[in-house]
């Protein structure tokens, strides 16, 4: 953590780490007991794995939803959390933490968010959501000018010469959507097959016949070209050494997200291989005050399922209580007879 910023933390009772399906739903359970939430997440839009991983597919496990997609689970949590005013911090990645003398905890983001919180619920899940980077000396500093790992508009492409690299389903996708606004792309990828949906391929490969695009397989990314953040030509290579020149503006590299748990490894309570131990009766980690959820809490019997990960959330609830008001016992009432907040 450092020290120099001076930025006015943000007080709260909870800051929960990862706004996943998980996460989400504990800002509900800690706003019915008066808990007040901040949830901070690496990636720009809620909902994790259901959302980067699949929004489309149906989840049949949900109690009283016999049938939802990832998508509509996370419009549903959204809802559901939404009279407790909670506030998403998206984007940022937590690093530091750091107890203070109070007994509250200091903590912050990359993007130098600071909170000063009665308790930390981490519903981190397999960890921070981040791209597989390819490994291109330089790469860094054409980051967000001229190497994107995904696309949000895809009118910022007009008139640009592009080039996407991979095998799988994003790469393919956007081959057949990009053409239609670029003035030219390159899709490189290693291996003379790709690994999307074969009616996806094979319309890719009529674009790629009619001139739309040029397929440069075997081929992979060997080198960026260009000056201030701005390319000119990626470099690629086949498996026999022979380089190739792509004169290009982008370049999109879609090799899939991978996970890390990252700074909470160094909290100081224990981690066993990407989870974290935690008393099952109330989520709490070996450290007071840090409760884990969802799929990165372990105990006895834990299922990596979504609806254990809601149970998690409602066990931590009820113990962050005794931190937030200690001298009020609870009287415990179920939802239908307090109701909730109305907006
Ligand atoms: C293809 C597939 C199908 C599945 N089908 C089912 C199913 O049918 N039923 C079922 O119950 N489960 C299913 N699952 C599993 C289910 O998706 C997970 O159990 C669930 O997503 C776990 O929720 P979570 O909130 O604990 O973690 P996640 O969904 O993993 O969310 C964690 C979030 O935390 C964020 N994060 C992590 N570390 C940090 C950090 N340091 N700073 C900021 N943000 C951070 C991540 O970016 C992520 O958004 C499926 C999973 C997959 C991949």
């Amino acid at each position: 953590m450092t020290d120099s910023n001076t930025a006015t933390p943000i007080e709260t009772d909870a800051l929960i780490v990862g706004a996943g399906p998980v996460g989400l739903f504990a800002i509900f359970e800690l706003g019915m007991l008066k808990i007040k939430a901040h949830i901070v997440d690496s990636l720009e839009q809620i909902g994790g794995q259901c959302t980067a991983l699949y929004p489309e597919k149906p989840i049949f496990d949900i109690p009283a939803w016999p049938k939802i997609d990832g998508a509509e689970l996370i419009e549903k949590l959204e809802e559901q959390a939404a009279p407790f005013d909670p506030v998403y911090h998206l984007n940022e990645q937590v690093a530091g933490l750091a107890r203070q003398d109070d007994g509250r905890f200091l903590m912050e983001t990359s993007q130098g968010t600071r909170f000063l919180t009665k308790s930390v619920v981490i519903a981190a899940g397999g960890g921070a959501f981040g791209p597989n980077r390819p490994p291109l000396e330089g790469l860094e500093g054409f980051e967000g000018t001229s190497v994107f790992y995904m696309v949000r508009r895809r009118e910022d492409f007009r008139g640009k010469r592009i080039v996407i690299a991979g095998g799988g389903d994003s790469a393919v996708d956007w081959a057949m959507s990009l053409p239609e606004v670029a003035e030219k792309v390159y899709v490189v990828h290693r291996r003379d097959k790709f690994r999307a949906a074969p009616e996806s391929v094979e319309r890719m490969n009529a674009w790629a016949e009619n001139g739309k695009l040029e397929l440069v397989t075997p081929y992979q990314l060997s080198g960026l070209d260009g000056t201030d953040g701005q390319l000119s030509a990626v470099l690629v290579k086949d498996f026999d050494g022979n380089e190739r020149r792509l004169e290009a503006d982008v370049l999109l590299p879609f090799f899939g997200l991978a996970a890390k748990l990252g700074p909470i490894a160094d909290w100081g309570f224990p981690i066993e291989k990407q989870v974290i131990p935690v008393d099952r009766a109330t989520c709490q980690t070996a450290e007071p005050g840090i409760y884990a959820i969802g799929d990165v809490a372990q105990y006895d019997g834990k299922l990596k399922l979504i609806l254990q990960g809601f149970a998690d959330a409602a066990a931590a609830a009820h113990s962050i209580r005794d931190i937030v008001y200690p001298d009020e016992p609870l009287h415990f009432e179920y939802s239908t007879t307090k109701g909730i907040p109305s907006g």
